[in-house]
């Protein structure tokens, strides 16, 4: 064992009642987790981490645990928390690179469709077929893993874990379809709820995220050079897949605005692309949303804060353009990225679903929405928009339908 893992471990006071488990959402036993990896038994530590969290390699890397288990974690007080994430990262990883998921199939015909790939549509396929029960995921793109492939940059989240999780994850109890569009009422070239039923699919899970960028309702917003930061991401994203070795700097100079993770992230992006990025965030630093630790690592590497400030106009001057400021300073800059948020694609439902106050699809205790076995989760169906929550709620849909079917073949 790495000799850093082996002294978290050991500062591991194994508390009779852990904070840090309640403060998971996927309330994963960490302390047994870890005794299990003191004692070298590394399968076990691993099981007791899959039992919860289908996404171990994952969550270790980009949960916000100072917000979760390592913020709670008793050791904290007088020192520093455990770093718990490290430890379940370390854990996953030595355990899936050394083995493959072995569920056996007899291939019956799926029952459930899962439309999206993402953490909650794949979590919830995995307990499935751990219960036995085949699912077909619906998937857009041409391959799975959703924001954790597009959205989450490779200098936070290598491409490589997140292929080995799902690796792990995908056995032949899951049937995947690809560049499959799902829209709820039918439309040419889609796939929809009819067309689900009609091939025989008694439960239907959504977990598609949220498809639609939040502008901002300034003058100027149109302009050309303004665009939306899960464009900019997947394009890096895009381009990474491509590119070897490293590229020239663009000679841009970038603002980005917005303060939540998805801010600090084209932030840090577009600083490693070009000349200069500033982050432009109406509050304080303080106030912001986004993980602290990245926000130092920000500032570590060169992105620019202007705090307490609005853009209120976009001039076009020349091939650059113009930010006008609530205090009626000017920016010039080349490119302005907009992060302040992502929201439901109606056109994807039409009228087919309730809506809560937050525009989110409304569903009840067990992720079920206003139609009997059709269920939504992840992004669509939470504003906390974490990994943990989408896996959570994909889990959630999983003990549901397992409990139904069992409840009909009694
Ligand atoms: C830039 C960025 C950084 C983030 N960083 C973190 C972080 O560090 N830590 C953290 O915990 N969370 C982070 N998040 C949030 C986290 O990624 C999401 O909460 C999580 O991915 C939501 O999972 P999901 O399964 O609901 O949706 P998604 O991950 O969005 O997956 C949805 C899937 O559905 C597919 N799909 C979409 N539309 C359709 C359609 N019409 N038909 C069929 N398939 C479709 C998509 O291709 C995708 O595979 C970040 C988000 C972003 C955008």
């Amino acid at each position: 064992m790495e000799e850093v893992i082996k002294n978290e471990v050991n500062r591991c006071l194994n508390c009779r009642n852990p904070r840090c488990v309640e403060a998971c959402p996927l309330h994963v036993n960490i302390p047994q987790m870890i005794n299990e990896l003191k004692q070298g038994k590394i399968k076990e530590a691993f099981e007791v981490d899959n039992a919860s969290n289908p996404f171990g390699l994952i969550c270790g890397l980009v949960c916000p645990h100072e917000k979760q288990c390592q913020g709670a974690c008793i050791r904290g007080i007088k020192d520093r928390p455990i770093e718990i994430g490290k430890i379940e990262n370390y854990i996953c990883n030595t355990y899936i690179s050394k083995t493959s998921n072995d569920i056996l199939s007899e291939n019956k015909k799926s029952k459930v469709a899962i439309i999206g790939g993402g953490p909650a549509g794949l979590s919830c396929a995995y307990v499935l077929s751990k219960a036995g029960i085949n699912s077909t995921i619906f998937e857009r793109e041409n391959f799975l893993g959703g924001i954790l492939m597009y959205g989450i940059p490779d200098y936070r989240l290598d491409k490589e874990n997140v292929k080995k999780n799902i690796g792990y994850l995908l056995n032949d109890k899951i049937e995947e379809k690809y560049n499959s569009d799902f829209s709820a009422r039918k439309h040419e070239g889609k796939i929809s709820i009819d067309k689900l039923k009609e091939d025989g699919y008694e439960y239907i899970f959504i977990a598609i995220g949220l498809n639609k960028n939040k502008g901002l309702d300034i003058p100027g917003i149109d302009n050309k050079n303004v665009i939306f930061a899960s464009n900019y991401l997947r394009d890096y994203f895009e381009n990474s897949q491509k590119r070897h070795g490293v590229t020239d700097k663009l000679d841009e100079e970038v603002l980005v605005v917005g303060g939540g993770n998805v801010a600090i992230d084209a932030a840090r992006t577009a600083n490693k692309l070009c000349k200069s990025s500033t982050i432009v965030y109406r509050r304080t630093r303080e106030k912001m949303p986004a993980n602290n630790i990245e926000i130092e690592e920000a500032i570590e590497e060169g992105v620019n804060f202007i705090f307490e400030t609005n853009i209120t106009k976009i001039d076009a001057n020349g091939e650059r353009i113009l930010a006008t400021l609530n205090d009626e300073k000017e920016l010039e800059c080349d490119k302005i990225i907009l992060a302040i948020g992502n929201k439901i694609d109606k056109n994807d439902f039409d009228d087919f679903f309730e809506y809560d106050e937050y525009g989110l699809i409304k569903v009840d205790e067990n992720n079920m929405t206003n139609h009997k076995n059709i269920y939504a989760g992840g992004d669509l169906t939470q504003n906390k928009n974490t990994v943990a929550f989408a896996i959570k709620s994909g889990i959630n849909v999983a003990n549901d339908i397992i409990k139904n079917i069992n409840e009909l073949h009694k």
